[in-house]
């Protein structure tokens, strides 16, 4: 497979450091307030890459961090108040309750939207000492110092090659960059936080050799992808707005740390825009994956939406293409379905078809074109619905739209299950509840989803 590496600033080959096995890491949600679409986006990105690789025969090792501090106040202002904090007294709730409601909604609304959650999902406040020894080390090699104020600096100025990812190299920036406040405590303008005195008031604090305080963002993604993927790993995803300062900062950290490469290959996903302003329900033009469910909308069509744009670009975001998508999705869903069996054998025009989509795939994620290939199969006469039914089943491991779920649902009954259905309706008419619920059970502890209609019982696999 081959990926757009944004520090090389080419379309590269993934080769992976350890044979068979590609780790990533990707920058995860941070847990103060929801995600939203634009979020659920990049987190595709990972996500898609991942199945890719695994379609290929790759195995993966994906690590996706929580952010539950760090990102929560302006680095550079020892006044700024924690967002976290802020959540908090809005909401009422201690800090770690804000931390563990909004990682449980993220959780949800991946899964919403078919994302393959991450091997593991580290959060930051498990990982204090990591960071405190990472920055200790960097105080050892001569790439951060302490301030009066007790807190940690890195020293852009000790790592020659800053700026390599963004271009923002220290002769470009200047001081007025909202990230670049100049602090009196700061050496050079750039210079960013490792680790910040707590200041009164501060709840989430912790002790370190430089008093009690909290780490800077930055430096939790380089020490939880080095602690879990090893000092050098395959690729690091992450949305285009953190290129800068996010990955530039961890790229001075962790090369700085250990003194040399630790990232193969940067993989930044592009914005999601909101066209109109009154599209979004909730305050500041956001929408979420729950949003979509409430219009009727599967949110698994989120993926298909998302798939008509290459990642790295700009996608517009609007409830026609949404609406769109989620009939075509409905569509291929009863194509599927109406295909019957899928073909063991694979003719030649089919089989030109899966080497198409290959391609594409292995081609930078081209999912604009894996959109046309499938739209081809669709109509193609040349290629029998048996084998147009195997290979979308098979495409689906990546696309992630579960086309088989018609199919499944055309599913019948056995002897056993229709026995069970039928003692279950005589239960409910005798209002022997008990009775009912125990059937209910088992039906469902053979796998299956029972629901209650006007009609009487109703089973189907669950999905
Ligand atoms: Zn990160």
């Amino acid at each position: 497979m081959r990926l757009y590496n944004s520090l090389s600033r080419e379309v590269e080959e993934v080769v992976s450091v350890e044979s068979g096995r590609v780790k990533i890491y990707a920058c995860g949600p941070t847990v103060y307030r929801y995600v939203h679409l634009g979020n659920l986006r990049t987190f595709l990105l990972t996500d898609l890459i991942r199945r890719a690789l695994e379609y290929e025969g790759q195995d993966v090792f994906a690590v996706q961090n929580i952010t539950d501090v760090g990102h929560m106040t302006d680095e550079s202002s020892a006044e700024a108040v924690d967002k976290m904090l802020l959540a908090a007294e809005d909401e009422g709730l201690q800090p770690l309750e804000i931390a563990e409601k909004y990682t449980q909604e993220a959780l949800d609304d991946m899964a919403a939207v078919g994302i393959h959650l991450p091997d593991l999902m580290p959060k930051a406040t498990d990982h204090i000492p990591e960071m405190i020894e990472l920055t200790e080390r960097l105080i050892d090699r001569g790439h951060a110092y302490v301030a009066d104020s007790g807190s940690v600096y890195y020293d852009v100025t000790s790592f020659p090659g800053y700026g390599k990812l963004s271009g923002n190299t220290l002769d470009k920036l200047k001081a007025g960059h909202r990230d670049l406040e100049t602090d009196p405590a700061k050496r050079h303008p750039a210079d960013f936080a490792l680790w910040k005195v707590a200041g009164p008031g501060r709840l989430m604090k912790w002790p370190s050799p430089w008093g009690d305080g909290f780490p800077g963002w930055h430096v939790e993604c380089s020490a939880m992808s080095m602690k879990y993927l090893g000092d050098r790993f395959d690729i690091h995803t992450g949305g285009n707005d953190l290129k800068f300062p996010h990955h530039e900062d961890e790229i001075a950290q962790s090369e700085g740390a250990v003194g040399h490469p630790v990232v193969s290959t940067w993989a930044h996903g592009g914005f999601l825009q909101l066209t109109g302003q009154k599209i979004a329900k909730s305050t500041g033009n956001v929408i979420r994956a729950p949003e979509l469910i409430e219009r009727g909308l599967d949110p698994l069509a989120f993926r298909w939406l998302t798939f008509q744009t290459r990642y790295r670009s700009e996608m517009d975001f609007t409830w026609e293409g949404m609406e769109t998508a989620d009939q075509r999705v409905r569509q291929l869903r009863r194509h599927v379905a109406e295909w019957g069996e899928p073909a063991s054998e694979l003719g030649p025009a089919a089989e030109e078809m899966e080497a198409r989509f290959r391609e594409a795939l292995a081609n930078d994620l081209d999912m604009p074109a894996v959109v046309l290939i499938v739209n081809d199969l669709d109509r193609s006469p040349h290629v029998p619905p048996g084998e147009k039914r195997a290979l979308l089943a098979a495409w689906d491991r990546v696309l992630g739209l579960d086309l088989e779920r018609d199919a499944r649902e055309g599913w019948e009954p056995d002897a056993e299950v229709r026995r069970l259905v039928a003692e279950r309706d005589e239960a409910r008419a005798a209002k022997d509840y008990p009775r009912s619920d125990r059937l209910r059970d088992e039906l469902q502890e053979m796998g299956l989803e029972v629901m209650d209609t006007s009609a009487g019982t109703r089973v189907r696999p669950r999905h």
